[in-house]
């Protein structure tokens, strides 16, 4: 053996070595395309998954023309609402959050979708799905009928906030749809409905207080 091939096995090892930091450095992280997980146990058990992609998809926009998040909940059960919010050419949001924690990207921030309509919101007024990211949180209660929200589902509701606000690099205020003047007419949805912590979301862009 000479000094040379001595030193192959070694260098060998080596380039192994800094091919396998290199691949685990790069490694995409699992839980998202758009923005990561909070650290912490705050958004644990909560799955990111993108698509199935929504038909109903309106013109791409700038993210400066973004001036809120508009909260809604389905009235509905997970099957349903994922077929409704992804096949309907009228109806989508950007994120569908199920009872279990998982998150459904169906449209992308950077294009409109179709869950508020024709109204009046805080100032602003006409077509308001040009300027808002719709989540759609889904739950069957309607009135009279309260079904619970999951600690879960609420915290994934947290998650795609965060997830919102780092894509667009700032803070746009909360609302929840029955905030909404609708047109025309002048009614209000009723949604979120039930225990939905609209409050909190408000104050404090997540489900619980400080
Ligand atoms: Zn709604």
């Amino acid at each position: 053996m000479s000094r040379s091939d001595k030193k192959r096995p070694i260098a060998l090892l080596l380039a192994i070595g800094l091919a396998a930091a290199f691949a685990y450095a790069t490694l995409p992280s699992p839980s998202s395309n758009e923005g990561t997980a909070q650290k912490g146990n705050s958004t644990a058990g909560t799955r990111f998954v993108v698509g199935p992609m929504a038909r109903g998809q309106g013109d791409y926009r700038r993210f400066s023309d973004i001036w809120g998040i508009l909260l809604h909940s389905t009235q509905g059960v997970p099957s349903g609402d994922l077929r409704l919010l992804s096949r309907s050419p009228k109806l989508s949001a950007h994120f569908l959050v199920l009872p279990n924690g998982t998150i459904r990207q169906l449209v992308p921030i950077a294009r409109v979708a179709f869950h508020a309509g024709r109204g009046e919101l805080d100032g602003h007024s006409g077509n308001l799905n040009a300027g808002l990211v719709g989540i759609e949180v889904s739950n069957p209660s309607k009135r009279g009928r309260n079904v619970p929200y999951p600690e879960v589902q609420l915290k994934a509701v947290d998650r795609v906030i965060k997830i919102i606000d780092d894509r667009l690099g700032r803070q746009v205020p909360i609302y929840g749809h029955k905030e909404m003047i609708r047109y025309p007419g002048g009614w209000r949805k009723t949604d979120p409905e039930g225990d939905f912590p609209l409050k909190a979301y408000k104050r404090y862009r997540r489900h619980t207080g400080p």
